[in-house]
């Protein structure tokens, strides 16, 4: 077992694109490094009257394309480590797609399942009052992110303008509807990874009936099953948490839907919808052409990449497949569409619900599909042609495409051998 951090291994792949790249010595060192990481407690009132605290975070890794943009988790493990190489993930994925911002990203390290709903809020209201210095429309800007929601997004906006005194609802972004959040934000992150698959179909090797198997049923995994399924492909497993279950011949994917709505396991779906209910790892190497991994971090690992047998993984989640899993499904063929790319889609309707709230004039949902597209498919198809020209994995070919733009960025700042010169 390695000693290296997730951000280490991270830092691996901004290593890989500076070789293809010449760019000054200073930009590696720029962003190598968070430029800035709080850290904070949060003491909040609980409902019996006791009072609670729990570990909060927020990370601004780099800001010289923009104001940092990232979201904030509620999850048990949360871990600074974890924060800050999410923020870097987040500064290469907006300059992927061109975003005009840099990279942030936030965590409380609680399980939200154990608060009521207005623990919840006190919580949420109290990491907006401990970071209100350090978020703000022009500076940093938040975003839900795993077990955080478009009603806390809601809470959090409403704090800030009370601290405040002005509504400023581009402070946050996934905020309801009601409160300034854009449409179609709800499916961007499975929109942006389905325009993607569909606008490279060809390229990768997938007819139009593909089979999918999708890991973690979630926000980003059910609507990629909706979205997928209706364009005419086959869903045939899925998992959550608690289990998975496999139907070769396809699932009922709005059946499934609505039973996560009311609560339910997938697992305790699978008579219902005839399927067999089978192990986590086995979700993995099941017969599918693609396979979408949309849970947590670190699920591919150089344990289980060799039994994979999908032509295509589509990383809806961060960081789903470490730099071993990385290198065996390489090995084997597989073209990963990678996380900075894959699932961009959600931090580009993020922009786009900044803009209409710095604009005051809001946009219809054909219009949003319209810009996203456009986006995604410009961005890919561009890395896409790096990865043909230069012989590199669709990964490595994602972070030369961020790292040419963020190097411009920070050389435009006078570099060693402006200052040298
Ligand atoms: P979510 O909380 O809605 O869903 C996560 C799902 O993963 C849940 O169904 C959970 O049961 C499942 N899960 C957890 N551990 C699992 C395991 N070991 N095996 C199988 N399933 C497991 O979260 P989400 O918003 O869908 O986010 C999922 C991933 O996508 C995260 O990595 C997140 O950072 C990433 N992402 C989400 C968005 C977004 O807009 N929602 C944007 C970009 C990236």
């Amino acid at each position: 077992m390695s000693d290296d951090t997730l951000l280490d291994r991270a830092l691996i792949r901004l290593e890989e694109a500076a070789n293809h790249l010449k760019i000054d010595q200073d930009v590696i060192e720029k962003l190598k490094y968070p430029r800035e990481t709080t850290k904070t407690r949060l003491l909040i009132r609980m409902d019996d009257g006791s009072r609670k605290s729990f570990l909060a975070w927020r990370c601004r890794y780099d800001d010289t394309r923009g104001p940092t943009k990232g979201g904030i988790r509620f999850h048990p493990d949360s871990t600074v480590e974890e924060v800050e190489t999410l923020a870097f993930w987040m500064t290469f994925k907006c300059a992927v797609m061109n975003l005009p911002y840099g990279g942030g990203k936030g965590a409380v390290r609680v399980d939200p399942h154990q608060l009521s709903k207005s623990e919840l809020e006190r919580l949420s209201r109290a990491y907006v009052q401990a970071f209100a210095n350090i978020i703000g429309p022009d500076r940093d800007i938040p975003a839900p992110d795993v077990y955080t929601n478009a009603m806390i997004m809601g809470w959090m906006s409403d704090e800030y303008n009370q601290i405040t005194g002005e509504v400023s609802p581009a402070v946050i972004t996934g905020k309801p509807i009601a409160l300034g959040g854009s449409l179609g934000r709800n499916d961007a992150t499975a929109r942006g990874g389905f325009y993607l698959v569909r606008n490279l179909a060809a390229e990768l090797g997938l007819d139009k009936d593909h089979t999918v198997a999708i890991q973690g049923f979630g926000n980003a995994g059910q609507y990629y099953a909706r979205l997928s399924a209706a364009d005419g492909n086959s869903v045939v497993a899925v998992s959550d948490s608690a289990g998975a279950i496999y139907r070769p011949g396809g699932l009922d994917v709005e059946k499934l839907i609505a039973g996560k709505e009311a609560g339910r396991r997938v697992a305790d779906m699978a008579s219902e919808l005839g399927a067999k209910v089978i192990s986590a790892d086995e979700l993995l190497s099941v017969e599918v052409d693609l396979l979408v991994p949309a849970a947590l971090e670190d699920m591919i690992t150089k344990d289980n990449a060799g039994t994979v047998k999908a032509k295509v993984v589509l990383e809806l989640a961060n960081g789903p497949v470490t730099p071993d899993g990385d290198k065996i499904l390489n090995e084997k063929g597989v073209i990963v569409l990678p996380d900075i790319l894959a699932n961009a889609g959600g931090v580009t309707v993020s922009y786009f619900e900044w803009v209409q709230n710095r604009q005051g004039y809001y946009w219809d949902l054909e219009e949003i599909h319209a810009r996203l597209l456009k986006i995604v498919e410009r961005e890919g198809r561009a890395i896409w042609d790096i990865a043909q020209s230069r012989k590199v994995s669709v990964r490595s070919a994602a972070y030369i495409h961020a790292l040419g733009r963020l190097a411009n960025a920070i050389e435009a700042h006078g570099t060693q051998p402006f200052f040298a010169g």
